[in-house]
């Protein structure tokens, strides 16, 4: 669904992405691992086209990204497209940024009904659906402030199923939960890996990397240091480098 190839990106003289190079076949799960300040924040903006880059191509199903500019800096040429491809990949953050104004069920119900024009009725039938697929059904009427943050991760989950996306892209999504917490949310992950959804996700729990991926990429200074299947990856590092990250991690 997604392919990235020889992706560089700097802000001003600071070089965070070096040559990155990813694919995210259809129904695939690719986990982004590395120390803090490696470009794995980075890199999975560039696939939601939030950053804009120096050079490399970007391809969504096969599809390359248009770029204007100069390879001193260059951004997305074509708005259509760049709304096209976004709508496809649901992002999901470290903090939910559910609105705080808005019920459960209006914040799933919203992009679907704004972006994509949608019949209201079709789409609160859906979000029902996916506030129930994430275990909080009967939670829609409430505001986010009164659901705990595994809950509110739950309903930012089931907000980006409800854009009916080709992919979803997680950027630590259970680093700000609590321990109890997060075993909630990686419940809904394992769950959606296992229905074959196409994700890619940024992740610090080594555990949830090894459980749900096909692939896993280290990123080390802006470059791929390893990547591989986890078993290989987790079981068999070649790299020194990701042998220390993963004893520092445990
Ligand atoms: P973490 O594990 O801490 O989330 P990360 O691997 O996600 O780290 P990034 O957020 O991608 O790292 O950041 C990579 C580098 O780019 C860092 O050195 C960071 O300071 C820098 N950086 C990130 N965003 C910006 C920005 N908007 N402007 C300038 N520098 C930035
Ligand atoms: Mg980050």
């Amino acid at each position: 669904v997604i392919q990235i190839d020889g992706l560089h990106k700097a802000y001003g003289s600071l070089e965070v992405l070096k040559g990155v190079s990813l694919k995210a076949p259809r129904g695939h799960v690719v986990s982004l691992i590395g120390s803090s300040g490696s470009g794995k924040s980075t890199l999975l903006r560039c696939c939601n086209l939030l950053e804009d880059s120096q050079q490399g191509e970007i391809l969504f199903k096969g599809e390359p990204v248009k770029w204007k500019g100069t390879h001193h800096g260059r951004r997305p040429a074509d708005p259509k497209q760049v709304l096209r491809i976004r709508t496809n990949l649901s992002m999901v953050f470290q903090q939910f940024n559910l609105w705080a104004h808005m019920t459960i069920l209006q914040n799933v119900m919203e992009a679907p009904l704004t972006v994509l024009k949608r019949d209201r009725a079709e789409v609160e039938k859906a979000a029902r659906g996916y506030l129930d697929k994430v275990g909080i059904g009967d939670k829609c009427d409430v505001y986010p402030a009164q659901l705990s943050g595994g809950q509110q991760q739950r309903a930012a989950i089931a907000r980006g199923l409800c854009m009916e996306p080709e992919a979803l892209l997680f950027d630590e999504p259970t680093s700000a939960l609590d321990p109890e917490l997060e075993q909630e949310v990686i419940k809904v992950i394992k769950d959606l890996a296992n229905e074959g959804r196409t994700m890619i996700i940024v992740t610090h729990d080594m555990k949830l990397a090894a459980d749900v991926s096909d692939h896993v990429i280290f990123l080390h200074q802006g470059l791929i240091e390893e990547q591989g299947a986890p078993d290989q990856l987790f079981g068999a590092p070649k790299s020194e480098r990701l042998r220390g990250f993963l004893s520092a991690t445990h």
